[in-house]
């Protein structure tokens, strides 16, 4: 069969970097293919878009997928049977998967890797398909994780890291309006797996997104973070603000700040 060459781009500085590299380099693409979540941050979609000119530029197809099924429709809409009883009884028969978890990752499974695989699998019956995938080279233990002989990873190849991709992004002009300066993984604006610092920078930076994101758990059933609804958060991060302000501790460890918190029920 025919060999395929399709890069698989996430919009992120690795899989940018390689992508970027691979034709500095007049390696043979043949597709670039990238998934929309509907939940990336406006400026991941304007990075998207300018790649996909890019790229385009160069006489090279650039596919962009995307789920027929929404976000929020799977989260607060589609009817779900559970094998879980008691979420039934406690919220009373509730509709949609609601947040992720670090166990239950419905979105990366029904917006990502369900709706790529799909559409590979039909690339698949037509070409011998070789995939090149943006792991860096200081993340090996995603490579030995899931090592594919289909999969190429050239930044291992290069003995590109993570920094070593990023800068080089800068380099070429792109910058992702300071994403990378403000948060040390990008994804979802809403994801409720990403660190608390993340969710103190998204609060402080896009307040638009912070606001939706309340109102987005407002709508659904499931606690935001085992720990924290978002509620609760934007207590505890208005506290800090405030405390910061008077000079004074916002550290998680002190017996001060602590009630401090439980007084505002953050
Ligand atoms: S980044 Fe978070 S919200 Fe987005 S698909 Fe992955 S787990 Fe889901």
């Amino acid at each position: 069969m025919e060999k395929y060459r399709v890069v698989s781009f996430s919009g992120g500085k690795d899989s940018t970097a390689m992508l970027l590299r691979l034709m500095e380099l007049g390696e043979p693409i043949d597709e670039v293919i990238w998934c929309d979540t509907y939940k990336e941050f406006p400026a991941m979609y304007r990075h998207v878009g300018k790649i996909k000119s890019v790229v385009e530029a160069a006489g090279i197809k650039f596919t962009e997928l995307k789920s027929d099924v929404s976000f929020d429709y799977y989260m607060f809409e589609k009817p779900v049977k559970r094998k879980r009883k008691y979420i039934n009884e406690k919220y009373n028969n509730p509709l949609g998967f609601s947040w992720a978890g670090p166990l239950m990752r419905w979105c990366t499974r029904a917006l990502k890797i369900d709706v790529i695989n799909k559409y590979l699998s039909r690339l698949y019956k037509r070409f011998d398909v070789i995939q090149y995938t943006g792991i860096a080279a200081d993340e090996q233990y995603r490579l030995e994780r899931k090592n594919n002989e289909e999969h190429i990873h050239p930044l291992v190849t290069w003995g590109w890291t993570e920094q070593m991709c990023l800068e080089y992004c800068y380099s070429k002009g792109y910058d992702w309006e300071g994403l990378y300066k403000l948060f040390d993984r990008v994804s979802c604006w809403c994801c409720p797996l990403q660190s608390l610092e993340n969710l103190r920078t998204l609060r402080k930076n896009f307040p638009d997104l912070w606001e939706e994101l309340r109102q987005m758990d407002k709508r659904t059933w499931r606690n935001f973070r085992a720990d924290y609804t978002v509620e609760r958060l934007e207590k505890r991060f208005a506290l800090e603000d405030e405390r910061t302000a008077q000079g004074l501790t916002i550290n998680p460890r002190s017996k001060e700040f602590r009630a401090a918190l439980k007084s505002v029920g953050g």
